[in-house]
């Protein structure tokens, strides 16, 4: 018996690149795709040597071909800070929607099983807190997160219409705020703009007065509830995230503490349309996956930390975007 065999878009990514481990690890042949406009090579140097691994340098929003079998598809490509979306809107929307559509024509072609990667921010500022599945989100369509947030909620609806009409083997998780190595240090993101710039000497930068709030998760704990779900039969919205809630300032304080840092927090403009509160509600993936997250912040930033510390200084003083 040939192993399974999985395609993870979007492979060289922070999440795509840990997922693809995690699939070797668990005995699959990971084909790897990405065009590399927000992913980085470097986070899946490590697996190029390996059989089990291959690597395609393409844009899924054109069309998608891979000879041979495919069991399985994780669709995690995608630009995913709001800096990121900012800068490259049209491709945004474009892999969102185009690609998505042509890796549910790719998964019926090849009779695979599909999930996709959502994300809270098809709740957007949300009005109901906790977030659970069954809010269906308040979200400006035109605002600077619009293209985000609608390629994600059309991505949702063009799943559910593949998996009721075509009958197709569909999942879809939603992803809240994660956090880990490789984690861009550039991608504008608050963790690791926190992080740069306590290692780079510079102040930390509170957008607004601080108080909105998020949930942070270790990449692992992620990672695990992924596992589970694809490996499910259960086709509606899944929340993973760690719900454990905190402000902006509380986490500057955290990371103050960690890092060391003699730098003055200082306040910049809150960007247009910034959720003020984000916190999943994670009872449908404890009950239907038995799963929840099992570490919490002060292991998981200073793995984070250590990660970041490793880089070279010349990787550490990168804050230009690869695309400006
Ligand atoms: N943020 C901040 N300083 C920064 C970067 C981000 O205060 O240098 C804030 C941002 O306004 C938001 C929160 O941190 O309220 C999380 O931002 P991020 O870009 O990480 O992701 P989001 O959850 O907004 O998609």
């Amino acid at each position: 018996m040939p192993n399974k065999r999985i395609l993870i878009t979007g492979a060289a990514g922070f999440l795509g690149s840990h997922l693809s481990d995690r699939f070797i690890q668990e005995g699959f042949d990971v084909v790897g795709m990405d065009n590399l406009i927000t992913g980085d090579i470097k986070n899946i140097e490590h697996l190029m040597g390996l059989k089990e691994f291959e690597f395609y340098h393409h844009d899924v929003s054109k069309y998608v071909h891979v000879p041979g079998h495919i069991d399985y598809i994780l669709h995690f490509a995608s630009p995913a800070s709001p800096i990121d979306y900012l800068k490259i809107p049209i491709q945004t929307l474009k892999v969102g929607s185009l690609g998505t559509h042509n890796l549910l024509g790719f998964a019926m072609a090849k009779k695979a099983r599909i999930l996709v990667a959502s994300t809270s921010e098809v709740y957007g500022d949300p009005t109901v807190h906790p977030q659970n599945e069954d809010y269906w989100g308040n979200v400006n369509p035109v605002g600077p997160r619009g293209v985000y947030d609608e390629a994600k909620r059309f991505q949702e609806a063009i799943t559910m219409a593949y998996h009721t009409y075509h009958g197709l083997e569909t999942r879809i998780v939603r992803i809240f705020n994660t956090y880990g190595p490789r984690m861009r240090l550039n991608d504008g993101r608050v963790l690791p703009a926190f992080i740069g710039q306590a290692l780079r000497g510079e102040d930390l930068t509170i957008f607004g007065d601080g108080t909105q709030t998020r949930s942070f998760c270790y990449q692992s704990d992620l990672i695990e509830g992924i596992y589970r779900l694809l490996m499910s039969d259960y086709p509606y919205p899944v929340n993973i995230g760690n719900p454990s809630e905190i402000t902006i300032n509380q986490f500057a304080e955290e990371i103050i503490k960690l890092t060391g840092t003699t730098q003055k927090l200082v306040h910049k403009p809150l960007p247009k349309d910034d959720p003020k509160q984000r916190q999943p509600d994670i009872s449908r993936a404890k009950e239907i996956l038995g799963w929840e997250p099992k570490i919490n912040r002060e292991e998981g930033l200073k793995i984070t930390y250590d990660y970041f510390k490793s880089l070279s200084p010349e990787e550490l003083k990168k804050s230009a975007h690869r695309f400006d």
